[in-house]
Parts: C-alpha cells; structure tokens; sequence
C-alpha cells in the first residue's frame, strides 16, 4: 500500500507512523516526489489490515497498489527516476546516454582501442563483459578479473564510466570495485539470490529482460533489487525469443513505452542482442529512441569477424560513428540528447 502525507507532516508524525509499520514486520519506504512525500508500505500487508492508518496524525490518504510490484511502480513514484552513473552522466532525464564497447573484454589492446573510438564518437559509458554467462561450457567465458583490470585502464584514459555483468553473488564485491553500472544479463533475470544481493548496493543496476519474460515477470525482478533497498534500476529490453528465426530475438519495442506507464524507471534499449545482426542495429537504435528508451546498450568490435563473441551483431567503429549522427537527429526531434 502507499500512504500519502500531508503535506505540513512533521518528522515526529513521519517517525511514528515508520515506527508502527515496522513493529508489525513491514518495511516502509520513504519517497520525497516534487509534489508529495508518500510512504511505499512492502510485505504482507494483513500484518496491518487492523490499523487505522488514515487516522495517523500527517496520513492524508491511504491507497492500495494494484499492480504485484510495488516500489517500481508509478503509483509509488510519479515523476521519472534520474539516476547518476557516474562522471556527470544520468539516465532516465533529458539524457539519452549510449552505453557502447565489445561484448567481451578480449585483450587490453581491443577494449582501450575500442573506449577512444566510441567515445568519441559521443558515448557515455564503456561497455564490456569480462564474465559472461555463455550457451555452451566450451566458449569463450571471459577474462574475470583480469577484463576488470583492462575496463579500469580504459576508463582512467578515457573517462568514460564502466558497465560490466556480474553473473554470480560471489563476484559482486570484486565486479563493484570496478564497475560504475553492475549488468544483470538476461539469463540471470529471474537468479533472485544475484537480484537479492545487487540490492544490497548502491551501485546502479542494469537488470535485462529474460529471454522469455514477460513484462510483469521483468518488473518483479527488478522489485527484488529495489525492496532490497537498491532503488537504481535501470531496465533493459534486449528482445525476446519467438518463432522468428531470421533475428536473435524480436525486439520488443512496444515494451519501452508501456514499462515507462507502469514504471518510473529508465528503460534502454540493447539493440545489438535483440537483432543479433549488425545491419539492424542503426534502424533499431533510431527507433528505440522514438519510442521514448532513455539510453542504449550497443556492441561494437574494431575487428568483428574475429571477435571471440557475438562478431555478427557488432558495429566497427565508424558504422558505430555514423549512427550516432542519425541518433542526435532523432534525440533532437524527440526533445532528448544524446
Ligand atoms: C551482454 O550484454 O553481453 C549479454 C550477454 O546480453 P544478454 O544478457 O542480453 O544476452
Ligand atoms: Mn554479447
């Protein structure tokens, strides 16, 4: 449930009221909108079905959230999250930030190579797997620690702040030194011991849509990491499986402005992965940011046909140039920038 206050609420009200809700082992959230403070009740809500909160000295109503996830939603938060990702980058306000770098970190060479490149090209953020949560056991499973190291070096050169997946809760105190942004993958969506720890923290998260979740199921996940205490979820849609088999996956565009009504969080969009196929990645990216995604995940490769991973959905550096020309025009349109 949400309890809204009013407006002349004193602290001691404010107190009292937290006071009681978690005497009956419910968690309540304080949030501060621009135009009213309310308090996000989490747990099982039959532990206080006896209590007249709307009688509390500071309560001005008392509602019910509908929808099963709670802290995610609108009802909860009205206006949009703006989260800091570091270096004065932000997503989820006017901002569109591209998120750009090889899919796996390779050598120090390729992902310092490939940092100069996109960044001048206008990215905002590096990324870069050095854990990677592979189909079979006999591929390339990344460089640990090690790919941590070559992302940190690319960043004190190019300053460009660092999203790197972290696919086990054992790893999330080393990938955390590292990383400005710790990536969920997709395949770990539904993993709610990584999700539990991740909210742990206040590093941002980028959660990514399962390969087969619906949008109810996404929206509980990222739920795990914010009732945790983590309220800096990014969410991801990076396509989902159907029948199609001439894409990856099929991107689900639709989902970008219907999470942003049911959700205050920023949605990016990962073109790379929902198309599986370079030539698609420009037009996705272009429509993505039509359609309202507040950022953009995108994998690009100085050398893709030898890329120890996903070299057929990766931009060579000047494509990856080119697009982001394309994408300031249609940022622009759409009131945004890139
Ligand atoms: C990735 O971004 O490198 C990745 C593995 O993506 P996904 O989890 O969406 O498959
Ligand atoms: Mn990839």
């Amino acid at each position: 449930m949400i309890i809204i206050l009013k407006p002349e609420a004193t602290q001691a009200e404010i107190d009292h009221l937290t006071q009681k809700i978690k005497e009956h082992g419910l968690t309540p959230h304080l949030s501060a909108g621009q135009e009213r403070r309310l308090i996000g009740v989490i747990g099982d809500e039959r532990a206080i079905q006896n209590m007249p909160l709307s009688i509390f000295p500071g309560v001005e109503s008392v509602l019910p959230v509908l929808a099963p996830y709670k802290l995610v939603s609108r009802e909860f938060k009205r206006e949009n999250s703006v989260i800091p990702l570091g270096d004065g980058v932000t997503i989820g306000g006017k901002q569109v930030p591209v998120m750009a770098g090889p899919c796996a970190v390779e050598t120090q060479a390729q992902v310092l190579g490939i940092a100069k490149a996109v960044r001048s090209a206008g990215a905002r953020l590096l990324r870069g797997g050095a854990f990677k949560p592979r189909t079979s056991p006999y591929a390339f499973q990344g460089l640990g620690e090690e790919g941590l190291q070559y992302l940190a070096e690319a960043k004190k050169i190019t300053g460009l702040p660092v999203i790197t997946e972290v696919v086990d809760p054992r790893d999330i105190e080393l990938v955390a030194q590292y990383a400005d942004v710790l990536q969920i993958g997709a395949r770990n969506m539904q993993n709610f011991r990584l999700l539990t720890e991740v909210g742990k923290y206040h590093k941002p998260v980028l959660l990514k849509r399962g390969l087969s979740a619906t949008i109810k199921e996404f929206l509980l996940s990222a739920e795990y990491i914010m009732s945790g205490g983590n309220h800096r979820v990014i969410l991801c849609e990076r396509g989902i499986r159907t029948f199609e088999t001439m894409t990856r996956n099929t991107l689900d565009l639709a989902a970008v402005p219907l999470i942003k009504g049911l959700s205050h969080l920023p949605v990016v969009v990962d073109p790379s992965h929902a198309t599986g196929r370079w030539d698609l990645v420009a037009p996705m990216a272009l429509a993505a940011v039509a359609a309202g995604a507040d950022g953009l995940l995108i994998e690009v490769h100085g050398n893709p046909e030898e890329a120890l991973s996903d070299g057929e959905e990766s931009l060579k550096p000047a494509k990856f140039a080119a697009m982001m020309t394309e994408l300031r025009k249609v940022a622009t349109a759409v009131g945004r920038e890139i």
